[in-house]
């Protein structure tokens, strides 16, 4: 059995819970010690109850309260070595003890929860997808992706659910008189992030894979609304033939509240 449920997620902050109801494990924490305490109780989880942090990368919405957590509750956080060296200052002291490292592409267990990781193209040091497993059951965290290569179909492939970037709509993105020329060829670049119809068409090639049920995540708070994103994806699937709720299974995770709990059986 998994739990899964994305607490927050989106530019301003993300962290992700999952459990196989004895390990429970966060996947970032990039919102505050506080906020993510309460969104957990949301959950009826006790954060005195985790056992460990899993970092992406360094972007400040994956990290702003991993130290706090960890300091708080003695939580082991695992990053691959050059992501430690690119931590900024802001996540404070870490207990050497509590710094536990891996390098990306390698597998390993936290408790009974199986743990996939692989790299992803995005501007960070070393950033890196999760694939947790529990038996049959899986779920995959792929978000901060500027376009999904052949080795992370692989890495995901089969997951039981996944949460899958829908961050900008390239018509939002290209009018919005606040962000830089710059700024703005980032997010569009291999590097930067997926786009609805980049999700969608990732959710289609997943499909062939095994995949039902998708979250879409990691939403721009300008360049995007949580609407534009679920009416892109399901345009783009209904030319297909494929229709939400029939063949697919598509949910938002909301930038500023918990989102819905998944539970997935092993078969
Ligand atoms: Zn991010
Ligand atoms: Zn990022």
């Amino acid at each position: 059995m998994i739990r899964f449920c994305p607490l927050f997620s989106g530019s301003s902050g993300n962290c992700a819970f999952v459990s196989d109801g004895k390990t429970r494990i966060l996947i970032d924490a990039g919102r505050s010690g506080i906020q993510i305490e309460e969104a957990l109780k949301q959950i009826g989880e006790d954060p005195k109850d985790l056992n460990a942090i899993l970092v992406t990368h360094e972007h400040s919405d994956h990290i702003k309260g991993v130290g706090i957590l960890s300091r708080r509750f003695n939580l082991p956080v695992y990053a691959s070595q050059a992501t430690w060296q690119a931590m900024p200052a802001g996540v404070g002291t870490i207990p050497p003890g509590m710094r536990r490292m891996f390098n990306v592409g390698e597998d390993f267990y936290i408790g009974h929860l199986g743990v996939d990781s692989f790299s992803i193209p995005h501007d960070a040091v070393d950033p890196c997808g999760y694939r947790l497993w529990s038996g049959q059951a899986s779920v995959s965290v792929l978000t901060d992706l500027g376009y999904i290569p052949p080795s992370v179909m692989d890495a995901v492939s089969g997951s039981s659910l996944m949460l899958l970037e829908s961050n900008y709509d390239p018509d939002m993105l290209r009018s919005n008189e606040h962000y830089r020329y710059a700024l703005k060829q980032r997010i569009l670049s291999r590097k930067g992030h997926l786009s609805n119809q980049d999700c969608a068409e990732g959710i289609l090639r997943f499909m062939e894979l095994g995949t039902r049920y998708f979250i879409l995540g990691h939403l721009s708070g300008e360049n995007n609304t949580p609407e534009t994103a679920m009416r892109t994806n399901t345009g783009v699937l209904a030319l297909e033939g494929v229709k939400d709720g029939v063949d697919v299974h598509l949910s938002m995770a909301w930038r500023d509240h918990v989102s819905d709990l998944f539970e997935l059986k092993e078969n």
